[in-house]
């Protein structure tokens, strides 16, 4: 496929914090010597003791740890909030959009946040809640989400979020497996304009087998709607908070005290409940976020992740509220009321930085130009996605109908393992590439390796690991050390496995291919998943498609591809053909599709990450085989597939 580069704007990069020559200079600092590094950026956090000790981490498995800032001592509330008050106390922390546009937002200062955590913190303290439990939070898209992240961060309890759209039983899992003591939850949440029964989900879940160690059920009086509540269990929020002081003591933490356990989003199999922890986690989510988003006072940043997944933790409360930054929470979604509500909310509250998914490109760039042409978008200055290889195709559409080529594009590659951003430009210094992670962040070092764990030079395509640890990364899978090592130690000893399929371009720049699982062969040839889904994604009339390799008899295997198209067209046998026809133009003979099958709906996690795997047990005809699917978003998309698939 033809590459494009585009260069770094002039006049971005003269006002922007990292420049192209001091992105060189510093990375180089960061890799040769990185202890000095870390401890000059720990400065940027406030600490109780100031680490002396900085990384000790070793990846060896006779030896292994990773372990950053071990004499450290801080407090992730007072950082998010209290040092912030003296300068920045009437900013606002935390610009809340309802679902519904008639509603008021709501600007909730520094102060009013301070205030409303520290309630939340002695309430919590009152009701038996101690340094190291665990406090699941299963919230809506409401200011009280991260007040209660906040609280628990301020007393030391480990918090564990669980994304709204979860059902009672996917719930129940995640409150065994943490052996959850207190539940924050709402009467309902609201989503598009339907309503979430937050709270019966809960009450089914706790019915569930081994969720006995929840005492305390905290409710939010949302939308108001009647709930049942079962004394002494179920609490009113408000009615706990009040009479609280707004001033909570903090509790003095270690560095390597864990922070919050967050299950992963399941695109792969069952959710691993990854661990964070307290100095190094929040000193790479803060650092990534204002380098990345070349974050300035003035700025109005706006990421769309729900709070239940890690870019909601990372870049919707802990980095930025680090920074002191003014966050934007969204409670809807992207097409209510209609498919402007991304562009409204952008004009209403001047935001600068807008940061979403390429599942939600995708969506918005299936209803074509016209509901983004009729916003101005005047006030954005930098754009970012995250969560999927995003399509070339999309990166343009975003670059250049939302941004009108104005605003630089930064594809962020990351994991919930990795707690922040690890390769991504940096707006003021490196050139883009449609399709392209491009470059590793400070003290980031990738490599590729080939299936015996050789590392490749140069232009490659192989598999992405990691060869040092970053302050940021995960320090165990909850509960299962074993099966930490086990999935991203073992398969390349000495280095982090990523899962990740990549390819470095002539230029040094990174492309994901997708999971290293997903990677096609065909003849002996490796096919990336996304380079095929980007080809027909380039297609005028195709919205979304997704690859998968099935058994052949041949070529050991073909190309299956799932295909949707834009609002307005329609299937035919005349239009698969010429589908077929233009991947070959696109990539070569050698992608040639062998199944093409029309896909009303891919099915997604609740992340809206395409699940592939089930994909791959549909094309080849095992849908008694598609293993954990509590995670999917709407199952009925899979029903469908799998009956128009029995039947072809
Ligand atoms: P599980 O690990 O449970 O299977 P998951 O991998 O989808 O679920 P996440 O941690 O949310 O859970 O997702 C991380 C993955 O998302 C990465 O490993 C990568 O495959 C993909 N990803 C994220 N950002 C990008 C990006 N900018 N470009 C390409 N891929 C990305
Ligand atoms: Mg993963």
């Amino acid at each position: 496929m033809t590459q494009t580069k585009i260069p770094v704007d002039p006049a971005f990069a003269a006002t922007a914090q990292i420049t192209a020559e001091s992105y060189a200079r510093d990375y180089a600092h960061s890799i040769a010597d990185p202890n000095e590094f870390w401890a000059e950026k720990a400065q940027r956090l406030d600490w109780i003791t100031v680490p002396t000790r900085i990384d000790e981490s070793n990846f060896a498995l006779d030896d292994f740890r990773v372990r950053w800032f071990a004499d450290g001592e801080l407090n992730v509330a007072t950082n998010c909030l209290d040092r912030h008050l003296a300068t920045r106390g009437d900013k606002t922390a935390i610009l809340w959009e309802p679902d519904e546009p008639n509603e008021p937002a709501q600007h909730i200062s520094y102060r009013e946040l301070h205030a409303r955590v520290g309630r939340l913190a002695n309430a919590l303290r009152k009701l038996g809640i101690r340094q190291g439990d665990r406090v699941t939070i299963y919230l809506p898209m409401i200011p009280e989400a991260a007040v209660a992240m906040l609280a628990c961060a301020r007393i030391g309890a480990i918090h564990s979020v669980v994304f709204g759209g979860f059902s009672p039983d996917s719930l129940a899992g995640r409150l065994a497996d943490c052996d959850s003591k207190l539940v924050i939850t709402a009467d309902e949440g609201r989503r598009g304009g339907k309503r979430i029964p937050l709270k019966a989900n809960v009450d089914e879940a706790l019915k569930r087998p081994g969720t006995t160690a929840v005492e305390t059920v905290l409710v939010v009086r949302h939308t108001g709607a009647a709930v049942p509540m079962q004394m002494p269990r179920d609490r009113w929020y408000e009615a706990v908070v009040e009479g609280q002081p707004d001033a909570c003591a903090p509790t003095a933490m270690n560095a390597e005290d864990p922070l919050f356990i967050l299950y992963t989003s399941g695109s792969t199999g069952k959710p691993k409940g990854v661990l964070h922890t307290t100095g190094g986690y929040l000193l790479f989510a803060s650092y990534t976020h204002a380098c990345v988003f070349d974050l300035r006072e003035d700025d109005v940043y706006w990421c769309t992740a729900d709070v239940g997944w890690v870019t909601g933790h990372s870049y919707i409360v802990y980095g930025p509220l680090a920074n002191g930054a003014t966050t934007v929470m969204f409670e809807g979604v992207p097409n209510h009321p209609d498919h402007s509500r991304f562009w409204d909310v952008i004009d209403k509250h001047r935001v600068t930085i807008f940061y979403t998914a390429p599942t939600a490109i995708r969506a918005l760039m299936r209803e074509g130009a016209a509901p983004v042409q009729r916003t101005s978008r005047a006030s954005l200055r930098l754009l970012g996605t995250v969560g999927e290889p995003i399509n070339p195709e999309a990166w343009r559409w975003y670059h250049e109908t939302v941004g009108e080529k104005r605003c630089p594009v930064v594809d962020t590659w990351w994991q919930t393992e990795t707690g922040g951003i690890l390769i991504s430009p940096l707006p003021g210094a490196t050139d883009l590439k449609p399709g392209s992670a491009t470059r590793p962040f400070f003290g980031i070092r990738p490599a590729l390796v080939d299936a015996n764990g050789a590392i490749l030079d140069g232009a490659a395509e192989g598999n992405l690991v990691l060869l040092g640890s970053w302050p940021g990364q995960m320090r165990t899978v909850y509960g299962d050390h074993a099966r930490f090592l086990d999935t991203y130690f073992r398969t390349y000893p000495g280095s982090y496995f990523t899962g990740d399929g990549c390819r470095r371009d002539e230029d040094g720049d990174y492309w994901i291919t997708g999971r290293v699982d997903d990677v096609i062969n065909v003849s002996g040839h490796r096919i990336g998943t996304a380079e095929v889904e980007s080809a027909l994604v380039a297609h005028p009339k195709v919205a979304e498609a997704a690859v998968v390799g099935f058994p052949h008899d041949i070529k050991g295997q073909g190309i299956y591809a799932y295909v949707t198209l834009n609002a307005g067209e329609n299937p035919s046998e005349a239009l698969r053909k010429e589908l077929i026809a233009f991947v070959r133009q696109e990539i070569g003979a050698i992608a040639g599709i062998d199944h093409l099958q029309w896909a009303p709906g891919l099915p997604k996690t609740r992340s809206g990450k395409i699940m592939r795997r089930i994909l791959r047990k549909i094309a080849e005809n095992l849908p008694d085989q598609l293993g954990d699917i509590s995670t999917l978003a709407d199952p009925a998309v899979v029903a469908n597939l799998v009956r128009e698939r029995r039947d072809a």
